[in-house]
């Protein structure tokens, strides 16, 4: 079989071979093969699965995965083996019509099917998955897979953190050339299914996330989100990687959109992924196995990953944390772009070359805030800092000679005060576990310009109160492009693009 670019496997789990014919069709122009999850099927449509590949007109591989592999076939061994036996019988001459690779797990050998597929041309996927973890030994949990020389190996394990993902990495990049599927699940494992290419697989399984087409499994991108996002087709092993490092959380980022548009449409063969990780430490260790050229940081690391840079520019000294790495003579040089992004996108909300003049409330006193702080002071604000921590907002306003004061109803005199233009830079009004409103002891009246630097959701309740009010809004969806302009900047040595504005 022959692709034009790395092929992209679209996982199909509806309960029908119609609402997975029908989910083919909306993603055809953007894969090269289908995997038909037989165990998702209803008992009454497994008499079916034989025609699959002729409809779908896709090289397809059958799967019927058992509970304990992370799927949801539920019957006994014997129910199983006639169902892959009969979606592997009457082989047709025409290959298309016969199914092109059949998953069979490493404790399943049954000769005759063997036999059958190597006669008719289905190539056997030999699979391993460990749902719950990584296995100490991937080594021992690799030889069972390569005992055939033409089967495909194919390990899907869990990675519980940025560490174990190394060691999948680290051992992936040792193996001998050969056809091969390593997969790491979940959200540490993020990283190995959008680098899938270079993790050596031979394919990217993906899933049409939809109701009645729950996620094959866990961790898998859209077939879009692999192009588009994580240029999976475009680029290579060699290709310039960049990292986004942070919590779990940077896998809702906008920044590798961003910033994969501006690398596709400038023709660099770079691209950007999420590299999830619980400390700097494993993050930076993830980089050096990826030989990654840079890195835009976010919470919680700007400031962990101070002790390990070789290079530190003014405004990293200024703020106390940094968002930008770029691979410099074997270390790493530390910039902060956000004090710019923020000072950009504001300006131009205001309709000012300053904020000389302006009286200005700053709603909280963390890593953003503190490039916030930093902006306002150099551009002339006077400025109160309310925070839930009050020493930690008197040392950031002592540092510009700015007032501070607690986030609660004693504040209301002061809000109103500053008030021409309040920002707030505080994590509550993201959702989850941190909703709701900071400000709400005070009332607007509708003469306050508010900045919210939160721009997932668009508009928090905090900034749907004050549009309500009468007061002109923003969210920090701009600031985001800006400080990310800066970091192409600065990864690049060039200009940025228009996409970044
Ligand atoms: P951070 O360093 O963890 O600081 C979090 C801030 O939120 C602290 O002031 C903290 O107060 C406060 N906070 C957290 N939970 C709170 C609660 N339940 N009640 C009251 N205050 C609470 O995070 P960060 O890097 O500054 O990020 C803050 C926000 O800015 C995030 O939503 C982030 O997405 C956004 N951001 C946007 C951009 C952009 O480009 N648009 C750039 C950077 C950051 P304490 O000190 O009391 O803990």
């Amino acid at each position: 079989m022959s692709f034009d670019s790395f092929p992209v496997c679209l996982c199909l789990t509806g309960t029908t071979i119609a609402a997975n014919l029908a989910a083919l069709e909306t993603q055809r122009d953007k894969i090269d093969m289908v995997e038909l999850r037989a165990d998702c099927l209803d008992p009454s449509e497994k008499f079916l699965i034989r025609s699959f590949p002729a409809k779908a007109g896709l090289p397809c591989v059958l799967t019927v995965r058992r509970r304990s592999d992370g799927g949801r076939f539920e019957d006994g061994e014997g129910v199983r083996l006639v169902m892959i036996a009969k979606a592997l019988s009457y082989a047709s001459s025409d290959a298309n019509a016969n199914f092109a690779y059949a998953d069979l797990e490493s404790d399943f050998h049954m000769p005759a099917i063997e036999e059958a597929c190597r006669t008719f041309g289905t190539r056997i996927i030999r699979s391993r998955h460990f749902i719950e973890g990584m296995p100490e030994d991937l080594d021992a949990a690799w030889e069972p897979l390569i005992q055939e020389e033409d089967e495909i190996p194919k390990l899907a394990v869990t990675p519980q953190n940025a560490s174990d993902l190394s060691r999948l990495i680290g051992w992936a990049a040792k193996l001998p050339d050969r056809d091969r599927l390593v997969i790491g699940m979940g959200t540490y494992g993020f990283p190995s299914r959008v680098l899938a290419r270079r993790m050596g697989s031979l394919f990217c399984y993906t899933s049409f996330d939809s109701p009645g087409m729950p996620l094959a499994a866990p961790g898998q991108t859209t077939p879009d989100s692999f192009i588009s996002t994580y240029r999976g087709k475009e680029t290579g092993p060699h290709s310039s990687l960049y990292a986004l490092l942070g919590s779990k959380s940077i896998l809702n980022s906008l920044s590798p959109s961003i910033h994969n548009t501006a690398f596709r449409n400038m023709g660099k063969d770079a691209l950007i992924v999420p590299l999830p990780s619980e400390s700097i430490e494993s993050a930076l260790a993830n980089m050096k196995l990826l030989d990654a050229k840079g890195a835009a940081i976010t919470v919680p690391l700007k400031e962990d990953v101070l002790p390990y840079l070789s290079f530190v520019s003014t405004d990293v000294k200024r703020i106390g944390a940094c968002n930008t790495l770029v691979a410099r003579d074997g270390g790493w040089a530390g910039y902060n772009t956000d004090a710019d992004g923020f000072e950009r996108s504001a300006l131009e909300f205001l309709g000012r070359e300053d904020f000389k003049g302006m009286k200005v409330t700053l709603i909280g006193a963390g890593g953003a805030a503190k490039s916030v702080a930093l902006s306002l002071h150099r551009k002339g604000a006077e400025c109160v800092i309310l925070n839930r921590t009050l020493s930690t907002a008197r040392t950031l306003a002592r540092k510009y000679g700015f007032t501070w004061g607690p986030l609660d109803d004693r504040a209301i005199d002061v809000v109103t005060h500053y008030s021409d233009f309040i920002v707030q830079a505080t994590s509550v009004g993201m959702g989850g576990e941190i909703q709701g409103d900071p400000l709400d002891f005070y009332e607007f009246d509708g003469h306050e310009r508010v900045f919210d630097l939160i721009y997932r959701p668009a508009k928090t309740a905090f900034l749907g109160r004050a549009e309500a009010s009468g007061c002109k809004i923003i969210n920090g969806y701009k600031m985001l492009r800006y400080q990310a302009a800066g970091q192409y900047r600065l990864w690049m040595g060039e200009e940025p693009p228009r996409e970044y504005y």
